[in-house]
């Protein structure tokens, strides 16, 4: 792994000098750090994707198929004509530059192709000069060039830093969605095997065995009853219970989402629900949107095929982001119309969840909240007193979903002390972790380190204005990048699930007198209690 600069070290670096010859001429330098490394050959096997090879993006032969450019032209073309928003998006940009300095890389490394303007520009330059006269007329003069090997290098450079994140389209006049742009230039490069490890890994496990890591959360039903003394008993692929819970194995793998999975199942175990694991669904991530439309369907249609084969009602889904994305914005029309599923109720309060009609899943953040609103847990808040939260909106849920009230209600009602980051970096406007779609590799870290550095600066105001020393999220790809990302930039603030806060304040029946959070640290006041674990 390349050796990663300090962080005051990096912030001096983002001042980024101009190269001297024009964007269109400037070939990447693939510095250690800022790429990742390439997919293995048994992994793009596994899926059947083509040229599985041994390569390096760092080597000068890339051992493209001979045909590259003719595969990368006609599936351009395909793409044109299936998505009308692509052809859109190629045609309409004015280059106002509303959207150059909303991208996180941009800000994080200085580098103008990271501006979004100009990271469509790099595939919408080959767009020109194949598909519009002007293009094949004036060439260079109207914004148009050939797809050569070098032009091949910066799609795979720049968007590999694209975290698919959306921010960008927030501000654009016409609405012109890069992360778009991106999911399409990667479906490209896939065509002619030029891919990561760090996604085609997780797509082939996910495909062979169910999730990213093939494990199961067994394991923390000891750690509950020694925090709280009650036993719970999940069960798995139960047929005929109520209800199917879905949820990325990330919670299973890591702290501290596996705190987060603690939370769900004291949560679970209270109300009395009739829910049942599958462990062949038993991935909610879904790589295969980093990769191709194709792949994220083939992923996706396990949930639905388990929640049918279980006869289950309706499916709940835990704390993730792409995940969310992949269900609100494609599961219903992609695998759907799931009719032999009902139309989400809350067996507990009643309330119907219209909004799930379609794709017939709810998210587990507003299934709580629901769950508070209608009185039905006992919260001691204070339960959190020895922490103050803020709240990173991940840009899944908040872009592609709205998702932005549900997650702070909560918030509200399990702790006291909560603290929103300044406006223009929560909600709508929120600064991505700098790591997603697949990137949250070792060896990217420098680039996700510079992409994190507006996300940071954020926590870095509450941190100072209000002593917050937590940063809470809904997704199990912040929950494993966030950790390094605060220890670079603002050390001293831990990662949260929100499941877990609710885990610390859920007042159990049968419980015996908590001294410990689910991490096993005192309480406020229970410091000198006598806790021979502690
Ligand atoms: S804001 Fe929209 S129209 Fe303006 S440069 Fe960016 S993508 Fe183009
Ligand atoms: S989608 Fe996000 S990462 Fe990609 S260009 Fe836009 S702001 Fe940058």
């Amino acid at each position: 792994m390349a050796k990663v600069p300090k962080a005051s070290e990096l912030a001096a670096g983002t001042q980024h000098k101009p190269p001297k010859t024009g964007w269109m001429d400037t070939p990447v330098d693939f510095k250690p750090g800022t790429w990742c490394y390439a997919g293995k050959p048994k992994n793009l096997e596994v899926v059947g994707l083509p040229n599985p090879r041994e390569w390096s993006p760092a080597d000068a032969d890339w051992k493209l198929p001979s045909n590259w450019q003719d595969t990368l032209h006609e599936g351009l073309k395909e793409r044109l004509r299936k998505y009308r928003s692509l052809q859109l998006f190629m045609d309409i940009c004015v280059r106002c530059g509303a959207c150059s300095d909303k991208c996180h890389f941009f800000i994080g490394s200085g580098d103008p192709k990271n501006m979004p303007v100009l990271r469509a520009e790099l595939l919408r330059s080959v767009y020109r000069k194949d598909f519009t006269m002007a293009g094949k007329v004036l060439g260079k003069m109207a914004g148009a060039r050939e797809l050569t090997e070098d032009v091949l290098k910066e799609w795979f450079y720049y968007f590999f830093q694209c975290t698919e994140c959306r921010r960008c389209s927030v501000f654009c006049p016409y609405g012109i969605d890069t992360a778009e742009i991106t999911i399409i230039a990667r479906e490209l490069l896939n065509l002619i095997g030029c891919n990561i490890d760090w996604i085609m890994g997780p797509v082939a496990n996910c495909y062979m065995n169910g999730n990213h890591l093939g494990i199961q959360p067994h394991a923390f039903v000891d750690e509950i009853e020694e925090v709280t003394g009650v036993r719970i008993e999940p069960t798995f692929n139960r047929k005929g219970a109520e209800i199917l819970f879905i949820t990325p194995s990330g919670d299973v793998f890591a702290d501290p989402g596996t705190y987060t999975l603690m939370g769900y199942l004291m949560l679970f175990h209270e109300i009395g629900l009739d829910y049942t694991w599958s462990t062949y669904a038993s991935e909610g991530g879904n790589f295969g949107l980093f990769t191709s439309h194709e792949m994220m369907k083939r992923l996706n249609a396990k949930m639905y095929a388990e929640a049918k084969r279980l006869g289950v009602k309706w499916i709940l889904g835990g704390e993730c982001g792409h995940m969310w994305r992949v269900i609100n914005q494609y599961m219903d029309t992609m695998n759907g119309p799931a009719d032999f599923l009902e139309e989400p109720v809350s067996p507990i309060t009643g309330t119907k969840f219209e909004n799930a009609k379609g794709t017939k899943m709810v998210h587990l953040v507003e299934f709580t909240a629901d769950l508070i609103k209608n009185g039905k847990l006992k919260l001691d808040k204070s339960r959190n007193d020895h922490l103050r939260v803020t709240y990173h909106d991940s840009c899944n849920p908040s872009r592609a979903m709205g998702f932005f009230e549900e997650p702070r209600y909560v918030l509200n009602n399990v702790c006291n002390h909560f603290f929103d980051m300044p406006p223009n970096t929560i909600k709508e406007q929120t600064f991505c972790c700098g790591s997603g779609s697949g990137l949250n590799t070792d060896e990217y870290m420098e680039m996700r380190m510079r992409g994190g550095l507006p996300r940071a600066n954020a926590v870095r105001h509450v941190h100072e204005q209000h002593g917050v020393n937590m940063l809470s999220c809904i997704c199990a790809i912040d929950r494993a990048v966030l950790p390094p990302l605060m220890d670079y930039w603002v050390p001293g603030v831990g990662v949260t699930g929100i499941h877990e806060l609710v885990g610390n304040a859920l007042v159990m029946e049968g419980e015996k007198e908590r001294t410990t959070d689910l991490r096993n640290e005192p309480l406020e006041g229970m410091e000198d209690s006598d806790n021979e674990d502690l």
